[in-house]
């Protein structure tokens, strides 16, 4: 009872979302101080340049690439002092770069495109979309963390990146993850979703919030939906989970077998929350709905909870 590790299917739900590709091996078993400039050497070294939110992408025909040589990146200024080192895919070393020149001053061949719009969009291949979502979470820890947070010195990249030192007080800092709970609350034949002020006309889709310190990812499902919908949840199941470098959370999607049905929004958080019938949601998913309700989009977590929600009972 309760054990369900060989019952569960062989690709896992996280292998279908959208920053889920990552094919590097970290090796991170092996990190070394000087990992970044040895990396940096090699010819076979490809970087990823980005900033603000932006990745700056290469033109190559109708299509983009994510990568670039070293001297390539050199010559578009990219802070190749500051690059970490994200590990090693079957081409060699793959790094990623702060951006070094405004979007204004990017040559022709080269697109500042922002990390949600190539998620959307679908502008790289799924190893390179995971390899952004590594990046784009390592050089957004790097860039807040750059003064020690026990005594104030600046502190000094390690471990091609995956470590802060500091030289005054000797702490070490580590880059983190924020998890994230999201959630879909359902009975045998309905599901919950909300709409908050910001989605586009029609949207809606599963509650989400963090997991607070000392909770379990049970306990955080639970309060969660409690406080945004006034639903008292029961058991909860762990699904899939997907990265989310915006700017360095981990999403983890849960169902959560709602116990209560009356629904009292927080209505700072949605303008809507309403339950959905099973035939309901299948038409939601299938984008015939009637009244225009749409959910989150194929490469979303929300969307692959929804889904596997609407398919497990024919
Ligand atoms: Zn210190």
């Amino acid at each position: 009872m309760g054990f369900h590790l060989f019952d569960a299917p062989e690709r896992e739900a996280s292998q279908f979302v959208g920053f889920a590709g990552n094919a590097i091996d970290r090796q991170s078993e092996n990190r070394r101080d000087d990992d970044v400039e040895t990396a940096l050497a090699d010819p076979a070294c490809r970087v990823m340049v980005m900033g603000g939110g932006r990745m700056h992408l290469k033109k190559a025909g109708e299509s983009f690439s994510a990568w670039y040589g070293a001297d390539e990146a050199r010559a578009l200024d990219a802070k190749l002092a500051d690059a970490v080192l994200l590990g090693w895919d079957a081409n060699g070393p793959v790094m990623a770069a702060p951006a070094g020149r405004e979007v204004d001053d990017l040559p022709d061949t080269v697109k500042a495109i922002d990390y949600r719009s190539i998620y959307m969009q679908g502008l790289l291949d799924p190893a390179a979309l995971g390899a952004l979502a590594q990046g784009a979470a390592m050089l957004a820890w790097h860039h807040t963390h750059r003064f020690c947070s026990r005594c104030g010195a600046g502190s000094q990249m390690r471990d091609g990146g995956f470590k802060r030192t500091c030289p005054s007080c000797g702490a070490q800092h580590f880059p983190r993850t924020d998890p994230v709970v999201i959630m879909l609350a359902v009975t045998r034949d309905a599901c919950l979703l909300g709409r908050s002020p910001h989605f586009m006309p029609g949207m809606y889709s599963c509650l989400a919030g963090f997991v607070e310190p000392g909770e379990t990812i049970e306990n955080a499902v639970r309060r969660e939906t409690f406080e945004e919908a006034g639903i008292r949840i029961g058991r909860v199941v762990y699904h899939a989970s997907q990265p989310w470098p915006f700017p360095h959370s981990l999403m983890i999607g849960c169902y959560g077998e709602a116990i209560t049905e009356a629904i009292d929004a927080d209505t700072t958080e949605l303008e809507d929350c309403r339950w959905f019938s099973r035939a309901e949601t299948r038409q939601i998913v299938a984008g015939t709905h009637p009244g225009g309700v749409l959910v989150p989009p194929k490469m979303a977590i929300a969307h692959h909870l929804i889904s596997a929600w609407v398919d497990a009972d024919g």
